[in-house]
């Protein structure tokens, strides 16, 4: 017998499989779908089990072991692999890799044990009544009284003599059971009777007769609670549900509503969890133990093996997309497991991607609407504030009517969220003197300073100095810091409102595990008046006293160079306004920005989705950008600026003569950011309409620049930055 193994090298080619012979005592346990450790050149290597040959004529070498009990890919994630692999030009053990937890590497199983607990149980009940009705021992009758309450108990609840003395005398048995590191059981509270809008809606999912619904509802109008009863009336059918968040350390509250009812039923998946949680999670849904699973993109990989529901909330969410390889799509994955389960996709939003609304407007997704706030509670008033005539009246951070605004909030008692979506003290630091401006060493992107530990950061690459006063180039003591960033709004916002409570949410106030869920607990119990943040702060939140809302400068995804920077622009103002007035007061939101006759603002202020649609799919279809056309983003990098260059135009030249004539290119040109820890990087982009074409062209790239040292090429299929 011979096997067909994948290995752990991730050669270019997508698919590179070694043959080897299986020794006779191993054969009974081959199966496809299973891992094994092979010898490869001198080391030893973890491979997948693909193919099941005859024997070979070649003299190969043998298998060492098998890894598995039971194959831990089944015939569904080995197919969905492949297509994965396929769609996004990426290698397929990496493909099969991302679809595990890490703990199924071998290397790192071995630190992830399993642990046990022992618990305490009746041998049956009508001894143990017997026994009661004879004994006079006090505390032993307590323990036979626990159990017969409660079935089985902890054992080292009780002292261990008792406990022995007990079985000895044939009244309980000790029983092991695995303990996991996460505790998900907690009493169930019932769900919420759904009021006319949501049972209309919940209706119209389960009868539209389309594999994928797109729900748009708005903020707060009760998308949640829709959720929790599909996924209610899915496993009552005894079938499994996968619902995804686009982070769950920013959902924290969702999580909570979800525990709350379904209890231990939940299996939890996101990137906080450590290697050994994880394996936990993963084995509870694989032993049935588990049949929800609430989590972030990878979470779509669960082993479930019956699946009749996969829901998407805020689906336009980029954090579905991979950013590093494999670059999949959790919503392109989605579907296609629904499709083998023959179940549907749930894509839920307030702002959907255009291109999911696109489809919807299409017909190829059914289209559910929902657009009153549950609770009778109204859409905010937004107003927009000119900040050009701002800065002329002196006010150059807040404008007036933003600080009337919060003074009022603060005297009700109400809350209040400022959202500013870049993090430090300031932007940049640059010379008064000559006019030079920091730096980072290894990227072209200016340092931002962080004032808390005195040091300017850069935040692509890590690298961090201390600051100093003194010009690096004319080496006058004249460098000042301009922009602002979350740190200094907090400051400022403190100093102005000095008896308010103020907190941060960003990236450097929540790198401790937990920190996201202590921030939010601490605001959602009003221990602090007025929340700041970055875009963390502007989904899915749900705090009742919040009543005002402000975006400090609404232009800085506008000014992104992506031409999804209106529909970014849009999908932030409108969710981070759904942050308030969500009970009976009504919201107010303030957007302060230089550009406030731009239509994604105007849009966003009037809560015009179909309106901003409609003017963006113009500019989408003059420009051909997706959804009229798809979208492959190749980014080459190299250290030598110009031989990356030259590099990238032979294969800018090779796809021109390779194409047709509703193929464009462009490029290749400096990338937006043009280095990266000293690589310099060339983007180019193709607008395709034949998705094989250009995988069959893509995959020739990789296959012809395998062995060209001088330069790493990355592509990237659907791209959600440009
Ligand atoms: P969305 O997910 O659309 O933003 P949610 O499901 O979070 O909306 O609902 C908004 C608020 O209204 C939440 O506080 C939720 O508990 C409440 N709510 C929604 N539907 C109901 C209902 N049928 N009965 C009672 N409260 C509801
Ligand atoms: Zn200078
Ligand atoms: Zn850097």
């Amino acid at each position: 017998m011979v096997v067909s193994v994948l290995v752990e090298i991730k050669f270019k080619q997508k698919e590179k499989t070694f043959d080897y012979n299986v020794p006779s005592t191993l054969k009974d346990k081959i199966a496809i779908g299973k891992r094994v450790l092979v010898p490869f050149s001198n080391r030893k290597l973890e491979g997948f089990i693909i193919k099941i040959k005859d024997d070979s004529i070649y003299n190969l070498k043998e298998i060492i072991s098998i890894l598995d009990e039971e194959p831990i890919l089944n015939e569904e994630l080995l197919l969905l692999g492949k297509q994965i692999s396929d769609e996004t030009v990426s290698n397929l053990m990496s493909v099969y890799q991302t679809m595990l937890p890490k703990a199924y590497k071998a290397n790192i199983k071995s630190n992830v044990s399993i642990k046990m607990d022992t618990y305490i149980q009746l041998i049956s009940n009508d001894s143990a009544l017997e026994f009661l009705s004879r004994s006079k021992a006090k505390k032993q009758n307590e323990i036979v009284n626990d159990l017969l309450n409660n079935g089985i108990l902890l054992k080292n609840k009780y002292s261990n003599s008792l406990v022995k003395t007990l079985q000895e005398k044939g009244i309980i048995k000790e029983l092991k059971k695995e303990h996991y590191r996460i505790d998900n059981s907690t009493n169930v509270k019932k769900l919420n009777t759904l009021n006319d809008y949501q049972l209309k809606a919940l209706n119209e999912i389960k009868n539209i007769d389309k594999d994928v619904i797109l729900l748009n509802g708005i903020t707060g109008s009760g998308k949640t609670e829709i959720y929790m009863h599909l996924i209610e009336e899915t496993i009552n059918k005894g079938k499994d549900a996968i619902m995804l968040v686009p982070e769950i350390s920013l959902t924290p509250q969702i999580i909570e509503r979800f525990k709350n009812h379904f209890s231990n039923k939940i299996a939890i998946f996101h990137s906080g969890l450590s290697d050994g949680e994880r394996y936990d999670e993963y084995r509870r849904i694989k032993k049935k133990e588990a049949n929800i699973v609430v989590g972030a993109r990878s979470a779509i990989f669960a082993p479930f093996t019956n699946i009749g529901i996969i829901i998407i909330d805020e689906e336009h969410s980029s954090t579905y997309k991979q950013d590093h390889n494999p670059k999949y799509n959790a919503i392109d994955v989605a579907i296609k497991r629904a499709k083998y389960y023959n179940a549907k996709v749930i894509l839920g939003s307030a702002t959907p991607s255009i291109e999911s609304y696109a489809r919807s407007k299409k017909g190829y997704y059914g289209l559910v609407k929902l657009e009153k706030r549950a609770n009778n509670a109204r859409l905010p008033h937004v107003q927009i504030i000119d900040m050009k005539n701002e800065i002329k009246r002196g006010n150059k951070l807040f404008s007036k009517e933003l600080l009337d605004n919060i003074r009022i909030r603060l005297d009700n008692h109400e809350q209040v969220m400022l959202l500013l979506n870049k993090r430090g003290y300031s932007s940049y630091l640059t010379c008064n003197n000559c006019g030079h401006v920091l730096k980072c060493p290894n990227c072209d992107i200016t340092l931002t300073f962080h004032k808390i530990n005195q040091m300017n950061r850069c935040h692509y690459c890590g690298y961090a100095e201390y600051i100093t006063d003194i010009c690096p180039k004319c080496k006058s003591k004249a460098l000042r810091s301009f922009g602002v960033g979350t740190e200094k709004v907090e400051e400022e916002i403190s100093k102005i409102f000095k008896d308010s409570r103020v907190c941060r949410m960003d990236i450097d106030t929540t790198s401790k595990k937990g920190s996201h869920k202590k921030i939010i607990n601490a605001f959602s119990n009003h221990e602090y008046d007025i929340l700041i943040g970055t875009q963390m702060i502007a989904k899915g939140l749900d705090f009742p006293l919040v009543t005002l809302v402000g975006v400090i400068n609404a232009d800085t995804i506008l000014n992104l160079p992506d031409f999804r920077a209106s529909e970014k622009t849009y999908q932030l103002i409108s969710q981070v306004s759904g942050r308030a007035g969500r009970k009976s007061i009504n919201g107010e939101v303030i957007i302060q920005t230089f550009n406030p006759d731009n239509y994604s603002i105007l849009y966003a202020k009037n809560h015009d989705y179909d309106g901003f649609y409609n003017k963006e799919m113009i500019i989408r279809k003059k420009l051909k950008y997706p959804p009229y056309y798809f979208l492959a983003l190749i980014k080459i990098g190299g250290k030598d600026f110009n031989t990356t260059f030259n590099e990238s135009k032979k294969i800018g030249n090779y796809i021109r003569n390779n194409i047709d004539n509703n193929t464009f290119i462009l490029g290749p040109s400096v990338s937006s950011i043009s280095k990266i820890n000293n690589i310099y990087y060339f983007d180019i982009i193709i607008k395709y309409k034949d998705k094989l074409i250009i995988r069959t062209l893509l995959n020739n790239i990789y296959l012809l620049e395998e062995n060209n040292k001088k330069i790493n090429i990355d592509i990237d299929i659907n791209p959600i930055n440009l």
